[in-house]
């Protein structure tokens, strides 16, 4: 008798997200002539840049020639994107990085959700609270964790709250754990670990010799300046931290799928008989078996956004966003309300007053003004009593969100 993977059975499902779309959907069905705007988007919603469409042109006109034609590709990535990822990302900020320590993919959510694999069972977990939900579902369904309380937590994870007290920047636990999730900026609450506290958390790992999984899919959004972009901006950060970037965001490619994981050759951690191995090499078996490359024509495509012209473009794609989080944050806050994040990333996260649960907000944001957003507690027990509103729509319906909720009275 075959049995299934039980772990699974322990995630409580996304029944809140399907929630807000029944919600949202029964609303329009109720009211057919009113005008609903989604701040809630976590997807790009503007078009691939010229410098990108170019490339990709041309890419398919390679594939329809014998001459130029290209199967199967290194599993890892071709060397002209990780040449332009390494120019664009790392030698820009004076990183030194080499091309086997680059891994090309369709994305950073696999790789955030895959990476696990490659640590021992028994690896401690620590993991944001609130953030994106894939690492801590990739980890329950891989057995590191036991139910799911009442509390709204998974027993045997470490969360690291992020509150409005601490910056929403945790502090290193007291206790030792294996495995760190960071994410920054961060989604949900658009705020940045400055070098400080990324400093505590490498110096943390360096004697706990825990790994840091770093998610920074959002750095191209970074504008304060002395705000770290890339883990290894932090000295010693090569012997502990995994990075994780992802076009996704910073040039449209949601639909597209590529990404890149950074996994330093200096990373060593131990075998179950004491002995040390590299952590790339494990990673380069894990993606030789499991993977098979990112599409020719898309890897083309992402070498693009490094180009002069793709970068200028992509940089006013980007910008448009955060015109849009500006007018989000600086319309909340004349309005009254305690708003975070929006100044480095695209998403606003909005205070509530105290009492008032999130989705319950979500009804009424919906209902008064007809504006659609994330409930917190979507990203963990962390989130409750929190909102998320994102930059990703377009700039004059983000305006006209922005008025509605500024002319009602929510509270
Ligand atoms: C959007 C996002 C990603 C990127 O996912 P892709 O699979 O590359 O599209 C990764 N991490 C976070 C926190 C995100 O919000």
């Amino acid at each position: 008798m075959c049995e299934i993977n039980s772990n699974y059975l322990k995630l409580p499902g996304s029944y809140l997200f399907a929630g807000i779309k029944r919600r949202v959907d029964a609303y329009r069905a109720a009211h057919p002539d009113a005008k609903i705007i989604s701040l809630g988007i976590g997807d790009v919603t503007r078009p691939l840049v010229p410098a990108v469409i170019e490339a990709m042109h041309a890419a398919v006109d390679e594939m329809a020639d014998a001459s130029t034609f290209r199967g199967y590709g290194p599993e890892q990535g071709y060397d002209f994107l990780i040449d332009a990822i390494i120019r664009g990302e790392y030698t820009a900020r004076g990183i030194e990085i080499d091309r086997d320590e680059v891994f090309v993919s369709d994305g950073s959510k696999c790789d955030v959700g895959n990476i696990q694999e490659i640590f021992s069972a028994d690896a401690r977990v620590a993991i944001g609270d609130p953030v994106y939900p894939v690492y801590l579902d990739s980890n329950v369904m891989a057995g590191r964790t036991g139910e799911f309380g009442p509390d709204g937590r998974f027993a045997g994870i470490t969360y690291l709250a992020g509150t409005e007290e601490n910056g929403f920047s945790p502090e290193p636990p007291k206790e030792r754990v294996d495995l760190v999730y960071l994410c920054s900026p961060n989604n949900p609450t658009g705020t940045v670990l400055d070098r400080a506290a990324l400093t505590r958390w490498v110096e943390y790992a360096r004697e706990k010799e825990a790994v840091i999984l770093f998610d920074s899919a959002y750095s191209a959004y970074i504008r304060e300046p002395g705000l770290p972009g890339s883990i290894y901006e932090i000295p010693g950060a090569k012997e502990v931290a995994i990075e994780f970037k992802s076009f996704s965001k910073s040039a449209g490619f949601t639909g597209v799928r590529c990404g890149f994981t950074v996994v330093p050759k200096a990373l060593r951690r131990r075998d179950n008989s004491g002995k040390m191995q590299s952590v790339n090499a494990l990673w380069l078996r894990r993606q030789c078996t499991k993977f098979n490359g990112v599409c020719y024509i898309v890897q083309r495509a992402a070498e693009a956004v490094y180009s002069l012209a793709g970068m200028k473009q992509s940089r006013e794609v980007i910008d448009y966003y955060m015109g849009n989080a500006e007018l989000i944050r600086s319309g909340l806050i004349g309005a009254g309300f305690e708003v975070f994040g929006g100044k480095n990333a695209p998403y606003i996260w909005w205070k509530l007053p105290a009492g008032l649960e999130s989705t319950q907000f979500a009804d009424k944001l919906l209902n008064v003004c007809q504006v659609v957003g994330t409930p917190g507690v979507g990203f963990g027990p962390g989130g409750e009593g929190w909102f998320r509103l994102t930059a990703f729509g377009d700039r004059a319906e983000t305006a006209e969100a922005v008025e509605r909720i500024c002319r009602a009275s929510l509270i």
